[in-house]
């Protein structure tokens, strides 16, 4: 069989404007397709009902445009709801998920340990009966779901082949109270479906492929090889957040920059003052 053409995706969520750190990783994921002679896919992960502003598409489209890039656009998050929603009771019937009602604040007062992704869910509700009346988030049953994906590996262009172990996340969330996905369910089906043969994206969510790859084999998707990225960071060490004095790529396009060059700046790994990238 013929090896697939090389997929990457660039998959913003529309929750505020596109900084330098979002060009640079659209850059890594186009230049990698390209490198193949493969296609760049754009998808907009806007699901997060709230905070989501599906107006700032365009604008990512323009600043993708204005550095260069030629990607083709796929479906968003919002109009795939229902193949989120036939995974998840694919795994509900599995007896891999199980409701939860716990909020935030309840959680945290738990005391849980901290896991890469903030508090870990202690597992209180797991076995017990809940107020009906209460919204319930499905959860996955991480020590079921581990036993029943068996070991498992994937492989990073950069970080080489390991053996998936999320169990430092504890059981997260596959469906949300407020949408009938999670972040790790709704990327994983859309990469599968999208073809995406190498997921490329910062470092930052590194963790998350281990879940990702256990949902993999959980839901019989195709296997893709990762590339993470190191992600460029500000004068603090800290990610860089549009938040904080670097302007958005919006306002640099609007201020008449040039996004070539800026582009071509991001590849030589030329930063502007006081940005540097993750030390490996
Ligand atoms: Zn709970």
């Amino acid at each position: 069989m013929a090896t697939p053409a090389t997929v990457t995706r660039f998959a913003p969520s529309p929750n505020g404007l596109l900084h330098l750190g979002h060009a640079y990783s659209a850059i890594v994921a186009h230049d990698r397709a390209m490198r193949d002679g493969g296609t760049f896919l754009l998808r907009i992960e806007d699901i997060d009902g709230a905070r989501s502003r599906p107006e700032l598409a365009d604008d990512f489209r323009r600043d993708l445009e204005w550095l260069g890039l030629e990607w083709e656009d796929v479906p968003a998050q919002s109009t795939r709801l229902e193949s989120y929603e036939k995974a998840a009771e694919t795994l509900l019937n599995e007896g891999l998920l199980f409701p939860c009602t716990c909020t935030r604040s309840e959680i945290e007062a738990m005391d849980p340990r901290i896991g890469p992704d903030g508090f870990v869910y202690p597992g209180s509700c797991k076995g017990q009966l809940l107020d009906p009346a209460k919204p319930a988030a499905l959860r996955l049953d991480m020590e079921k779901a581990l036993d029943r994906a068996g070991e498992i590996i994937w492989e990073d262009e950069l970080a080489g082949v390991m053996i998936a172990d999320p169990r430092e996340f504890g059981d997260v969330v596959m469906v949300r109270k407020d949408a009938p996905a999670s972040y790790h369910l709704a990327a994983t089906l859309d990469d599968a479906a999208d073809g995406v043969t190498i997921v490329t994206r910062g470092g930052d969510l590194f963790h998350a492929s281990h879940i990702h790859r256990i949902l993999q084999q959980l839901l019989d998707l195709p296997v893709p090889t990762w590339l993470h990225h190191p992600i460029l960071l500000d004068e603090g060490g800290k990610k860089l957040a549009k938040s904080r004095n670097s302007p958005s790529l919006t306002d640099r396009r609007e201020a008449g920059e040039d996004g070539q060059l800026l582009a071509e700046q991001l590849r030589l790994q030329n930063f502007p003052a006081g940005i540097s990238l993750e030390k490996a």
